[in-house]
């Protein structure tokens, strides 16, 4: 299996051939690749995703069948099976690389923040559920605002503050997460897509896969 770092290159560099429509990574076809991995699967990379259908994972890393283990939910929340599905695959296929993943204009942070400021009760039990996973991410921002990014919008930094707060959740949650980390080498980096270059921007987490 190869090691967090490498694996980070590997993603940087699908994503960078992704973005110059550029996608010649592999000359196996995938019929040829689907057979291969009857004998089993070692996905490089656990990402944990948004379910917006305009943040595909595979696609915007430029990846084949059996490279990556994908969980999307919206909002790339974290909550249990979640944080079972990371450990499982970690665990499993000594997979060393996890990247939590959002991206601009997500609408689960939209609906968070819309929910902040005026509270209703449209919302579905379980939608809600969504919700209040990532109110205590974006709460503080409303009542201070980051000084430091005047240029950013309130929903840009909910987005990076909900990615690092799932990051620190699943480095903070799970023991079976922290001893991987502790003792092989797991790392878990926060990115984020922009939908508007189709770029991933790894901003949490880089230095100590590095
Ligand atoms: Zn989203």
């Amino acid at each position: 299996m190869i090691s967090a770092l490498e694996a980070l290159e590997r993603l940087r560099e699908g994503n960078r051939r992704f973005v110059s429509d550029v996608h010649n990574r592999d000359t196996l076809t995938n019929q040829v690749r689907r057979r291969e991995l009857m004998a089993g699967q070692e996905p490089f990379a656990i990402i944990l995703g948004c379910s917006d259908s305009r943040v595909p994972v595979e696609v915007i890393f430029d990846q084949g069948l059996g490279d990556l283990f994908v969980i999307r939910v919206a909002g790339n929340i974290v909550a249990p099976p979640l944080v079972g599905s990371v450990e499982y695959a970690a665990e499993e296929f000594g997979t060393r690389l996890v990247v939590v993943l959002g991206h601009s204009k997500c609408g689960a942070i939209k609906a968070a923040l819309e929910e902040l400021a005026c509270p209703s009760k449209d919302h579905s039990p379980n939608h809600r559920a969504i919700l209040d996973r990532i109110r205590p991410a974006v709460e503080p921002l409303l009542l201070r605002p980051d000084p430091g990014c005047p240029e950013n919008t309130l929903e840009q930094q909910a987005v990076r503050t909900n990615i690092l707060n799932s990051a620190n959740q699943l480095r903070d949650e799970s023991e079976l997460i922290k001893q991987l980390i502790q003792k092989d080498g797991l790392r878990i980096v926060g990115a984020e897509y922009s939908l508007e270059t189709g770029v991933v921007d790894f901003f949490d987490g880089v230095q100590e896969a590095g």
